[in-house]
């Protein structure tokens, strides 16, 4: 019903995106390169275009969602004449440099641009577990925010067209540390005998405390005082340390763990061996200028 939706890009994903559009009820044009992905929409009443250029001019909301940003630009350029007063919305991952770029691009051709980072695999679209970040036009997601709905749970994040990608790898990188972290615990209890799901309860446990204890890191960053942690550096660095030690002992890799370690060796160099595990981020910035 209401005005239609066109997705361009129907790999694993985009074909994830027309799905849940059309069982959220929206008339979906669909356009992909090979033409083929587009039949199993089709038979579920997705509208298949001839072309990019048809599937652009068929909707008012135009979602792409391809493998990288030089395919979105090999898939936009030649379009750039049907791209007026069109909102594009682009799911598609890249850098924040690539979405500032292609932003520009497209409000030279009178869109309204959106950038998008899924939160998300395909068989979460369109379920209470997947969100999405979305950041550009506010107008655009304003009036766009009840379809965009239907995909997953929104969160726009500011006029930037960049800062989606960037909360994208912020959220990517705390995943990929603690599953990382985890993959090394099996490693070092399979040398005891010890299966991946029976560690699961403990390891489930412990890293919910983790959570639970990520406010005081938050707030003690915002206030720039590390002084009244309870998790002091240099006590932090012994245990890491230890980590890697008894991994090494047992022939397990523990590089996983060696960039804290460093991080924390620095932080005591730099004369605050007391201060909170939290000031491992002044440690962090330090690249930044
Ligand atoms: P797929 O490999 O399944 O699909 C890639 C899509 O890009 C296809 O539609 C393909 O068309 C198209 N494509 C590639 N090159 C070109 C080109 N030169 N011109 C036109 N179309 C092209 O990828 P996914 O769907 O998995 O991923 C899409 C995006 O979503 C990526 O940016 C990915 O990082 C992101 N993402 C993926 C997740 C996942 O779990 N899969 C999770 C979160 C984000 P054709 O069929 O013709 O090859």
């Amino acid at each position: 019903t209401g005005r239609p939706v066109t997705v361009l890009g129907l790999g694993r994903m985009g074909s994830a995106l027309a799905g849940a559009l059309l069982d959220a009820g929206s008339r979906t044009v669909v356009w992909n390169r090979t033409a083929d992905k587009a039949e199993a929409l089709a038979a579920r009443a997705a509208v298949p275009a001839g072309s990019a250029a048809e599937a652009i001019q068929a909707s008012p909301l135009v979602i792409v969602c391809l493998l990288d940003y030089d395919n979105v630009r090999a898939v936009l350029e030649p379009n750039a004449d049907v791209l007026a007063d069109r909102t594009l919305v682009n799911l598609t991952t890249g850098t924040p440099e690539q979405a500032s770029a292609l932003a520009d691009w497209a409000g030279t051709h009178g869109a309204h641009y959106l950038d998008g980072a899924m939160m998300a695999v395909p068989q979460t679209v369109g379920t209470p577990e997947a969100f999405f970040l979305y950041s550009g036009s506010s107008e655009a997601f304003d009036a766009h925010r009840p379809t965009l709905d239907h995909l997953a749970a929104s969160h726009y994040l500011g006029s930037d067209p960049s800062v989606a990608e960037l909360w994208d790898s912020a959220l990517l990188g705390s995943g990929y540390a603690a599953l990382t972290g985890f993959l090394h615990s099996v490693a070092l209890l399979d040398t005891a005998g010890v299966a991946p799901t029976r560690f699961l309860p403990l390891a489930t446990q412990w890293l919910n405390g983790m959570l639970a204890f990520m406010p005081d890191l938050a707030q003690e960053i915002e206030a720039g005082d590390y002084s009244k942690g309870v998790s002091p550096v240099d006590m932090n660095r012994a245990a890491v340390h230890n980590i890697s030690q008894i991994s090494t002992r047992h022939g397990v890799d523990a590089d996983v763990h060696a960039p804290l370690l460093a991080l924390l060796d620095r932080r005591i160099a730099d004369g605050h061996p007391a201060d909170s595990f939290a000031s491992i981020v002044e440690v962090l910035r330090e690249r930044r200028d």
